[in-house]
């Protein structure tokens, strides 16, 4: 699997590589160590996050897995892989880049533990939750990460954050902390920042290209699952002890969460529309009622725009009908 391209091209998505803009972090964060392969350099990072609960968590998670964490010539940070039961790191970046790195994939290892993920199971509305829900998750992570290390007198992490595009975050991250001095909120307030940020956009690109691919090959068992967002996030989004860290997971079905963009909106209404009218499945059956398009009209759920349920469209077709 050599980059994005792949992940993007392939039907079913099971790896999860992440930080595609090659750049957005590695020119701000420090450089220290880059290219460096060693295993001596994987201990260095592990060192690091030992130092904190959310760090030795996802070691400690990854022991148990038995998942190897190794160096691979990548165009973005890292990925994980079930298959492989891998966590590959990238080595042009700084050991910064990668200690937030491992802490993410290792979020995902621990997501893919619990359900199956970016699954072509899943119906396009569930996919898009999920696959939004996450990454939002594993970017906490790495809130929760740079905080930790803040607590200890280490704020190069978080200021580093600072300067990347999830500085929203780590930012909602400790003004809710301040506040409240909850950390479940706190995070809570990060992962919700998620959803306001530009790279959502590349993330909805590549699921709404998903499931065109699904839509097809159209396999046994495709769009098949439709579990609410609630419900995935009271087993995915989950603290240390184990509790779901959002006060109320069902936001994460909402319009402002379940969005897309004009390009997205019109693709996925196309597929749709075509899916819907060749297999006679229903828009509401596949969740496409709660899925939101954002445009100059304001927002809107897709199905408002899709003419007919398609069944009809097809019905009236048969009949002769125009
Ligand atoms: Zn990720």
């Amino acid at each position: 699997m050599s980059a994005y391209a792949d992940f993007l091209g392939k039907g079913n998505v099971t790896t999860f590589p992440c930080g595609q803009k090659r750049n957005f972090l590695s020119n701000l964060f420090n450089r220290s160590g880059k290219g460096d392969e060693s295993p001596e350099r994987i201990e260095r990072i592990k060192e690091t996050l030992k130092k904190t609960a959310v760090g030795r968590d996802a070691l400690d998670f990854l022991a148990e897995r038995g998942t190897k964490i190794g160096f691979e010539k990548l165009s973005y940070y890292g990925y994980f892989s079930p298959e492989k039961n891998v966590i590959a790191l990238s080595s042009d970046f700084s050991d910064k880049d990668l200690t937030m790195t491992l802490v993410h994939e290792a979020r995902h290892a621990k997501q893919d533990s619990v359900i199956e993920n970016l699954s072509s199971k899943l119906t396009p509305a569930a996919l898009l939750k999920n696959g939004f829900m996450i990454e939002a998750d594993a970017c906490a992570a790495e809130c929760v990460l740079a905080h930790e290390l803040k607590e200890l007198g280490d704020k190069s992490f978080y200021k580093a954050h600072q300067k990347t595009e999830y500085a929203p975050m780590s930012k909602a991250f400790e003004d809710e902390f301040a506040r409240s001095g909850d950390a479940d909120k706190a995070r809570e307030a990060a992962m919700l920042k998620w959803y306001d940020l530009s790279i959502k956009n590349g993330y909805a690109d590549s699921y709404v290209r998903q499931i065109w691919s699904t839509a097809v090959h159209r396999e046994d068992g495709s769009f098949k699952q439709n579990p609410s967002g609630r419900e995935m996030a009271e087993k995915l989004c989950l603290n240390g002890a184990g509790k779901c860290y959002l006060s109320d997971p069902a936001v994460l079905d909402s319009s402002d969460k379940v969005v897309l963009n004009d390009k997205q909106a019109k693709s996925l209404k196309q597929t749709m529309i075509a899916y819907c009218s060749d297999t006679g499945v229903s828009y509401a059956s596949l969740g496409l009622d709660g899925i939101y398009h954002k445009g100059r009209g304001g927002v809107r759920k897709i199905t408002s725009e899709m003419p007919y349920e398609a069944r009809e469209i097809k019905l009236m077709l048969g009949r002769g009908g125009r």
